[in-house]
């Protein structure tokens, strides 16, 4: 096992792997740039090292300043949670070459799926459909039209480097196609260096489903069952459930052998994710991510596994310990992304929490690095604590979701919890009748002021 682990992130993720390695009674060194140096990671890490100033390219993403703090701490490992440089291939092999362990797959795997037309091609092969498009990068706007016009509008422009919902745009008529490639293109350039673009078919009303899997250095690969992230705004998602409650047993069978057996084929090692867009019974595959994600909460929840501690395991190089026959799904789960923003704007709210009161009681689970008088710093994801809740059945999840929500108090900035809330007394929620644009289109565009 690790001697030491150095955390390579902030925030909830950050306390959330620290809570890992002290379970398995790992040293760490926790990370931060000036804006976080009294943060809860800091003070709970068995050393800090201040990285640089506030802006994340000076500090989360300055590879050499990292590198430089687990050299000087003798860490062996770091762990990359997510974001910052978590699918970064580059400080990936780095962090290789310094003699050190990347918790997370080969850097050859996150280069591949890093790009979403190969991880297109490379799903096709291992027996994933995906939704019509274009074979390749698109190399001209007559490629475009003539594509468009083929598999019919509407049609969605996607960035190959993309993440996080940028570089995305809707195409409804052909007119529009030049103007909204241009700023798919610009915003690509701006988000991730790199402009280069494809289409996919426009799919109206689908459910977002992703299979978890975990893979070890020897070849074994679990699926740890599906979530259904379908409620999103802007294409990111707030509210999270495991596991989807539309699918059969045996189209959540099905997936998870094929799932299982692409990864096997791909030799894949560490946490991983397959998206993929639900739609009158076909799943079709959207992006790969090599990382744990901000939702593994709610599979843990229904399978009492701890992903983050089997995330380590794998890295140090353990054999999975158990078999997918000895996976059991049970109840329901569901996350709520407490963002620091206005519930009704989105408008980010940095700033200092005055009264802070996290919900208790059974199957309650708070993720969350805020503490009464903590301060949430403007440059960073405004994601500050997860709110996820267990029940027998997913009414009951609901049931105790809105009771936890009632209790739950953070005064002094902006929070989504209003809306949340909201959510569990809408109809459609409580009957899991939801598509990715339902938030969007059916609830925000309809509903009374929330605050
Ligand atoms: P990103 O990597 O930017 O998060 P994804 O490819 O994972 O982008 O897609 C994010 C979200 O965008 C999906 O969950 C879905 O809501 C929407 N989306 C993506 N592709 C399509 C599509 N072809 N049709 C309809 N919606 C889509």
């Amino acid at each position: 096992m690790f001697k030491k682990v150095l955390i390579a992130n902030r925030g909830e993720i950050a306390l959330r792997i620290l809570r890992a390695c002290k379970e398995l009674s790992i040293p760490t060194v926790a990370i931060h740039s000036t804006a976080d140096s009294e943060s809860m990671v800091v003070r709970l890490a068995d050393e800090s090292v201040c990285i640089g100033p506030p802006a994340a390219r000076d500090s989360y993403l300055n590879i050499p300043a990292i590198l430089a703090a687990a050299e000087i701490t003798q860490a062996d490992a770091i762990h990359p949670g997510f974001g910052f440089l978590s699918e970064n291939a580059y400080f990936a092999s780095m962090v290789a070459d310094h003699a050190m362990t990347f918790i997370g797959p080969s850097p050859g795997h996150m280069i591949l799926m890093g790009d979403k037309v190969k991880a297109r091609e490379t799903a096709q092969k291992l027996g994933l459909e995906v939704i019509r498009g274009s074979d390749g990068e698109l190399a001209s706007l007559e490629e475009a039209q003539a594509l468009a016009k083929a598999i019919g509008y509407p049609v969605l422009i996607k960035a190959t480097a993309g993440g996080g919902g940028k570089g995305m745009r809707v195409i409804h008529h052909e007119h529009e196609l030049a103007e909204k490639m241009d700023m798919a293109k610009s915003e690509a350039l701006a988000s991730f260096q790199h402009g280069g673009l494809y289409m996919e078919k426009y799919l109206t009303q689908p459910r977002h489903v992703e299979f978890q899997v975990l893979g070890d250095a020897y070849g074994d690969v679990l699926c740890l069952g599906d979530r259904d992230c379908s409620v999103q705004r802007n294409h990111q998602k707030i509210w999270e459930e495991a596991p989807c409650s539309v699918l059969s047993p045996l189209e959540r069978e099905t997936m998870i052998i094929k799932v299982i057996s692409a990864m096997k084929k791909l030799g894949y090692s560490g946490a991983g994710t397959l998206e993929f867009l639900y739609e009158e019974g076909q799943f079709y595959f959207i992006e790969m991510n090599t990382r744990i994600q901000v939702e593994h909460p709610v599979t843990e929840m229904i399978t009492g596994l701890d992903l983050v501690k089997l995330q380590i395991m794998m890295a140090a190089g353990i054999p999975l310990p158990l078999r997918q026959e000895d996976i059991v799904f049970r109840g329901h789960a569901i996350e709520c992304r407490i963002n620091a923003e206005h519930p009704e704007t989105f408008c980010p709210s940095p700033g200092r929490v005055e009264a802070y009161l996290a919900p208790g009681g059974p199957f309650v689970r708070v993720d969350s690095a805020l503490f009464p008088g903590c301060s949430i710093p403007p440059f960073y994801d405004s994601l500050v604590a997860k709110l996820i809740v267990y029940g027998e059945t997913r009414d009951e999840c609901l049931q105790r979701l809105r009771r936890a929500l009632h209790e739950y108090v953070i005064t002094g900035v902006d929070t989504l919890l209003p809306l949340h809330l909201r959510l569990c007394e809408t109809q459609a929620v409580q009957e899991g009748n939801l598509h990715v644009k339902w938030l969007e289109q059916c609830f925000l565009a309809h509903h009374a002021p929330l605050i």
